[in-house]
């Protein structure tokens, strides 16, 4: 089965169920300080949570494009490293405000896995919640309890409050969560350990792919547990991971959901994925994830910059470029002509990207191209900051002058350092970015003191880049 028929039984699955399918929202959040990215599939839905908006239907299932490089979940240093956690990942999804519950969401996640894709049961494992004395919360005796028609009682494992148990934030809904693994070591591998019960943890080729949170409970300020009113239930699987699986391979990046732009490197740089080389291996990646978080974030109206959501796109991108640069012997700008390949795969689902092709090419060429000038420099110039490093720790300002005069970002910079089994001096970096921040404050104060505003445009929702004039916040100034 291609990823595209698994997406969409999933969703037809979720739709003869009675949920109404929706788009993904936008990967790039607008008008929440609280986050930058959408990393999961409820957070277009947290109004209904919190009781300030009723959704339309009670049953809504989708995919959902999301993004884990900050914040709460940041799984950056991960990729390329493991085979399972990528920056931009597709969370399939089902939800319930306030309709069913438990029972349902279980038999729903059970048929869906076992009867209508297959996967051999004894291959499941699933977690529930053993409680928290000390924090007043009792075992999740129902989960435990529906989680029994279905699946042997070795295979349901308890976790704790860690693992199996969301809130929303200090305050508000929260509840317990069940966790489905699936374990997909060779058999004479399995038996060995027999009678030992594997999570996501203990092995690389056993991991978790999807959670079903109850929500049932609200946190009030004193920190006490009421039962709220209405009880939702709030689901989430990677789609990577469960293509990976049912496609019967050992690395997501093998499924037919990387294949295509790893192929294309592989003809743009004339190395071999799975050569003899790991650190090659690991470039090839890299760059197959980064790209889709570039390139879907670009296409949401997020263009690299050097502040907040923007930087985060183009520290990625920069990142990108020095893996295909130092382990693939590319010197020349590589990623945009991979472009193409990603929105042609991905234009029957999030056709966004195909739409602004000629667009985000461009900007992606401009940046590689910019970065391209310093790069060689900047990685000379890294060799003697790494040799001169004392005690193995790089120096804070000999960073930020990569950052400033280079363009290397911090994590960048951090990461050669620990290729090379260095760490870098965060603190003295960020103290000479402070420094270097108070002096061209100081000169914009004694520019702008000439200069008046005259006007401002109210920047209004982004909704393509035929528009970009429209919706970014234009100051203009006046010489007086
Ligand atoms: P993990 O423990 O593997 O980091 P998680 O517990 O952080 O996953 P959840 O927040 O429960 O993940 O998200 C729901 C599902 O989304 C996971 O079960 C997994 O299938 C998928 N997922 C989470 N993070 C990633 C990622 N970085 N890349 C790909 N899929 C992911
Ligand atoms: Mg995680
Ligand atoms: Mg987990
Ligand atoms: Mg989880």
């Amino acid at each position: 089965m291609t990823a595209s028929e698994i997406r969409q039984q999933f969703l037809d699955f979720f739709a003869s169920k009675g949920h109404h399918i929706v788009p993904s929202a936008p990967i790039v959040v607008k008008n929440d300080p609280t986050l930058l990215f959408t990393n999961a599939g409820m957070n277009q839905f947290k109004d209904y949570f919190l009781g300030n908006k009723t959704s339309a239907y009670a049953r809504v299932a989708d995919t959902q494009k999301c993004l884990r490089v900050s914040g709460k979940h940041n799984d950056l240093e991960e990729v390329g490293i493991d085979t399972y956690h990528h920056t931009m990942f597709e969370m399939l999804g089902n939800w319930s405000f306030g309709d069913y519950f438990k029972e349902e969401a279980i038999a729903w996640s059970w048929e869906l896995l076992a009867d209508i894709y297959k996967i051999p049961k004894d291959r499941l494992y699933v977690t529930v919640f053993e409680g928290d004395p000390k924090e007043n919360l009792p075992k999740d005796e129902d989960a435990y309890n529906f989680w029994k028609r279905h699946i042997a009682e070795d295979r349901i494992l308890l976790g704790n409050k860690k693992d199996n148990f969301w809130e929303m934030g200090d305050t508000g809904p929260c509840g317990p969560c069940s966790e489905i693994h699936v374990d997909c070591r060779p058999d004479a591998e399995r038996q060995q350990v027999d009678g030992r019960t594997l999570v996501n943890a203990d092995h690389p080729q056993v991991i978790e792919i999807w959670n079903n949170v109850f929500m049932q409970f609200n946190r009030l300020k004193n920190g006490s547990l009421e039962p709220l009113p209405a009880k939702h239930v709030d689901t989430g699987m990677g789609l990577e991971r469960l293509v990976r699986v049912l496609q019967g391979k050992t690395s997501n990046y093998d499924t037919d959901l990387f294949m295509g732009t790893i192929h294309a490197t592989e003809k743009l740089t004339g190395h071999t994925y799975k050569g003899t080389d790991e650190k090659r291996d690991v470039a090839f990646r890299v760059i197959a994830d980064h790209l889709r978080a570039i390139c879907f974030t670009i296409a949401d109206g997020q263009l690299p910059s050097n502040t907040g959501a923007g930087y985060v796109i183009r520290r990625i991108l920069r990142r990108a470029v020095r893996y295909y640069y130092s382990f693939l012997d590319a010197k020349k700008p590589l990623l945009h002509e991979l472009v193409p390949v990603l929105a042609q795969q991905f234009a029957h689902v999030f056709p966004e990207l195909q739409q602004q092709l000629d667009f985000v090419k461009k900007v992606v060429f401009e940046e590689e191209n910019n970065f391209l000038r310093t790069l060689d420099s900047g990685i000379k110039r890294m060799e003697d900051v790494a040799k001169a490093a004392s005690n193995k720790v790089v120096d804070g300002r000999a960073a930020f002058e990569l950052y400033d005069t280079y363009g290397f970002p911090f994590d960048l910079t951090s990461l050669i350092a620990t290729e090379n089994g260095l760490t870098v001096d965060e603190k003295g970096f960020e103290a000479a970015m402070l420094e270097q921040k108070n002096r061209s404050r100081a000169a914009t104060e004694l520019d702008m003191g000439d200069w008046v505003v005259l006007d401002e445009v109210p920047a209004t929702t982004f909704v393509g880049y035929e528009l970009l004039e429209n919706t970014t916040r234009v100051t203009k100034y006046r010489k007086i």
